[in-house]
């Protein structure tokens, strides 16, 4: 099972690096998020022991009972998915960083429930397909709220995530990618001083490649790491 795993993630990284080198950057500049919410705490263990130290959840009670399972290997949890308000007490004290910052009022249950000294990183989700069935931002909704968001001082807005259209292939997800990164470049320009826009979380199995090369520093990756792995759950 490991030498699959392993196989799996040696290709993952050297994806990466390929698609950072032809952005003009190198492996090291894009954070690869395992997400592991197909397996089991097992073969989580075992991706922690590949060296895949960035962990990625989408519901809140796999993330807590996995954190607990595997708090010795402290892994660094990121929060991918839609994340209920009255979830958010016992799930925001166990994250290294929340993606899936998708309204103000969610942003300030994250604030209001952090309780360490060192802001926690929080990205804004933006809806950037307009799919209705998507959690996040507007593109149009984010410029207006910037001041607000950044008076929540627990939080440190590091950075955009989004995901691709489901319909349009790989044309498509390009075209989303580059507009999620068009989004941040012109959000920087009148940004207030509190949130910095360097981070931009975009990519899945099926597309890190070209999230990558339209300038990606954060890939969520999941079904391709466990492709032929046992543990799913
Ligand atoms: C499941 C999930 C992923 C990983 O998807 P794969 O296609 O399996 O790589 C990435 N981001 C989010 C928000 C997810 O829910």
């Amino acid at each position: 099972m490991h030498t699959q795993l392993r196989e799996n993630l040696d290709r993952v990284r050297e994806t990466i690096a390929e698609a950072a080198k032809a952005s003009g950057r190198v492996a090291d500049d894009v954070c690869l998020i395992g997400v592991t919410k197909y397996v089991d705490t097992e073969t989580t263990a075992a991706l922690l022991e590949l060296g895949c130290r960035d962990l990625g959840e989408s519901r809140p009670q796999q993330l807590w009972s996995k954190s607990e399972a595997l708090a010795d290997q402290s892994p660094r949890w990121h929060m991918i998915g839609h994340l209920q308000r009255n979830k958010a007490k016992r799930t925001i004290p166990l994250l290294s960083v929340l993606h899936s910052g998708d309204s103000l009022r969610l942003l300030q249950a994250a604030h209001d429930e952090w309780p360490h000294s060192q802001p926690l990183r929080a990205l804004i989700e933006v809806n950037i397909s307009g799919d209705a069935a998507k959690h996040g931002f507007t593109p149009t909704e984010i410029a207006p709220a910037l001041r607000q968001i950044a008076a929540l001082s627990h939080l440190k807005i590091v950075g955009l995530m989004g995901m691709a259209s489901r319909e349009g292939g790989r044309d498509q997800a390009q075209h989303d990618f580059a507009a999620l990164r068009e989004l941040r470049d012109k959000l920087r320009v009148d940004c207030p001083d509190e949130i910095t826009l360097d981070e931009l979380s975009m990519g899945m199995s099926h597309d890190f490649d070209l999230a990558i090369r339209e300038g990606a520093t954060m890939v969520r990756v999941g079904s391709t790491l466990f492709e032929g792995v046992d543990g799913g759950r």
